[in-house]
């Protein structure tokens, strides 16, 4: 599945926020955002549109979820239509499937530092949900499934420290995460409350409603 390879503090400066994409990094003074607080281009500080139409800002919302996700243009506009087919309001339907992807659980759970890293570590095989091997990153986990990372991959240099990394982050309340066990719970749909990134749903709903 091909992928967005470009320098991704870009897009952060593009959307003019920070959307965690590298890590620890993210958390440090080296955090593109931080050094370049303007869009990034030959423009410079000056760069910045000072007033955005309603086109730009829907568009401008689309493109922020759909680079926090780490999805391509195709892959987004395939959960949009998941969503729309779904009963109930399309964006936090929208929403839903996105946070419920098997990369983001991964990531959420801190077995991975970026959604980036959470993709390739599924891509890799090293997960199981309900007992059977999954690999693909945009699978949907339901309220009841246990993940785990698979027996072969336990000792591997990213879990060996499961326990002590996710010390430093904070588990959203739908996922319930066994350290010592390597698995994780899903105990129920993730809730407006338990998204880590602040995104208008409605405004990308518009925006491919035009
Ligand atoms: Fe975005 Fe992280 Fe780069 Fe900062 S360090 S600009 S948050 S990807």
């Amino acid at each position: 599945m091909s992928k967005y390879i470009g320098p991704k503090c870009k897009l952060c400066r593009r959307e003019g926020e920070k959307l965690m994409l590298k890590g620890e990094r993210c958390q440090t003074a080296k955090c593109g955002i931080v050094k370049k607080n303007y869009p990034p281009g030959i423009h410079g500080p000056k760069g910045r549109a000072t007033r955005q139409s309603g086109y730009n800002m829907q568009l401008r919302e689309k493109q922020k979820a759909k680079r926090i996700y780490n999805l391509l243009e195709k892959q987004f506009a395939i959960s949009f239509a998941r969503a729309i087919k779904q009963k109930g309001d399309t964006g936090e339907n929208l929403l839903k499937i996105l946070e419920t992807r098997l990369d983001n659980v991964i990531y959420r759970l801190g077995m991975a530092d970026s959604r980036a890293q959470a993709r390739t570590l599924v891509n890799h095989g090293h997960f199981k949900v309900n007992e059977k091997k999954v690999n693909i990153p945009s699978y949907n986990v339901e309220p009841g499934d246990i993940i785990k990372v698979r027996e072969s991959s336990r000792t591997s240099k990213q879990f060996a420290n499961l326990a002590e990394k996710i010390k430093k982050i904070e588990i959203p309340g739908w996922l319930n995460l066994e350290a010592k066990d390597f698995s994780a719970k899903v105990l129920h749909q993730p809730t407006k409350e338990n998204f880590e990134m602040k995104i208008n749903a409605h405004v990308i709903v518009e925006f491919y409603s035009r």
